[in-house]
């Protein structure tokens, strides 16, 4: 199999208006751009390549990204130390990706691969201009023939050697893109399928669309494939048992028990962690945490509802909403709630509206109405 590189171009300083920090960090549906960016490209291996003085900003984005390339003044020369720092890795194929397309679909970078493995040296997505086009000339607006014109996207393929000799040999001309660097040397580049949804987003206009499309539906393969929407619910209860504190959905809560569990007893995040296993049909938390193993002993449940968030991303799948309910007469959930939805949203890195804790008791009645524990229940909601 030939091994394919991808280098991501984040270099780039365009601020929004009234934004401190270049759009590539910019959050977007609960992510960094970047981060949407690296993670369409699957398991391929990203090299990011970043501005000047960027390296802050980089690691509070992607805290686990690999050591990014520092770029130069220009897309070019970005292009150019990125492919250079590649070198050492010997790819066979290099795919060249703007940061600011973060919306680019699995269909998209599978085609870019699919022309260089069959054998062209060079390929880009391209799409026809389906608008009517015409120049203004004075008064009038003469027509602008569209069959040979198309709209360049990336990421844009190339052999890797080709395209590190074309970027070292013209490195003093001026290029827009790599397919115009790849045609100073020489190059052939093929056309593959663009996408409409694979769009640069640079006015604010464009943040709010891509905003949209990686948040509701899944913007990514909208032009693709159809997803579906699933809903599981999780249910959990733990003993009170002697203590000054009790875990509830990821924060100590000051009580005058404590709750019985392998665990820190957590049953918020059980529950919820049950929740989002149920969207995948991938069994129980008792099954991938059993209380048998030693491992678990007075383990922190985040990790837990962490584990099944990421089978779920394993998956191809999105967590998009939880809500949660918590059944106890004691102790008080309602000064914890905020920072209850905070800690769920943290440990799952979605956005803070997406995410619901509520409390209720049973009015005196049961087992949580007698105080002997609590309860919980969740339902979470998942994209696949
Ligand atoms: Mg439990």
């Amino acid at each position: 199999m030939p091994k394919t590189a991808v280098l991501i171009v984040a270099a780039g300083k365009g601020e929004r208006a009234g934004r401190s920090q270049p759009k590539q960090y910019e959050s977007l549906a609960g992510k960094p751009m970047l981060g949407w960016t690296a993670g369409a490209f699957g398991e391929l291996p990203v090299t990011m390549v970043i501005g000047p003085g960027q390296e802050a900003l980089y690691a509070a984005a992607l805290p686990a990204g690999a050591a990014p390339v520092c770029g130069g003044a220009r897309r070019q020369d970005s292009v150019r130390l990125g492919l250079e720092a590649l070198v050492k890795e010997r790819p066979d194929f290099v795919l060249i990706h703007d940061a600011a397309r973060p919306l680019v679909s699995r269909r998209v970078i599978d085609g870019v691969i699919a022309a260089l493995e069959g054998g062209a040296r060079g390929a880009a997505p391209m799409l026809a201009v389906a608008d009517t086009l015409r120049r203004r000339e004075g008064e009038s607006w003469s027509l602008v023939p569209r069959d040979d014109l198309f709209r360049a996207q990336t990421p844009q393929g190339f052999r890797f050697a080709d395209i590190l000799a074309a970027h070292r040999a013209h490195a003093a001309q001026d290029v827009t893109d790599d397919v115009e660097m790849a045609t100073l040397a020489g190059i052939k580049v093929e056309a593959v399928p663009g996408e409409e949804t694979n769009l640069k987003v640079t006015t604010e206009k464009d943040f709010a669309l891509a905003a949209k499309l990686l948040g509701s539906s899944d913007g990514r393969s909208a032009d693709a494939t159809l997803r579906e929407t699933r809903t599981a619910m999780g249910y959990d209860a733990h003993r009170f048992t002697a203590g000054d504190h009790v875990w509830l959905c990821g924060v100590k809560v000051p009580h005058d028990h404590g709750l019985e569990g392998h665990s820190d007893a957590d049953a918020g995040l059980h529950a919820l962690t049950d929740a989002v296993l149920g969207c995948i049909g991938a069994g129980d938390i008792g099954q991938h945490f059993p209380p048998t193993d030693e491992r678990w002993r007075g383990a922190p449940s985040w990790k837990f509802l962490d584990h099944a968030a990421k089978l779920v991303a394993a998956k191809g799948g999105r967590i998009v909403h939880c809500d949660v309910t918590l059944i106890c007469e004691r102790p008080k959930i309602g000064p914890h709630r905020e920072a209850m939805r905070a800690r769920i949203a943290e440990i799952l890195g979605l956005d803070l509206e997406r995410i619901s804790v509520k409390a209720t008791t049973t009015e005196g009645m049961g087992y949580t109405g007698r105080r002997e524990g609590l309860a919980a229940q969740a339902v979470a909601t998942v994209m696949l």
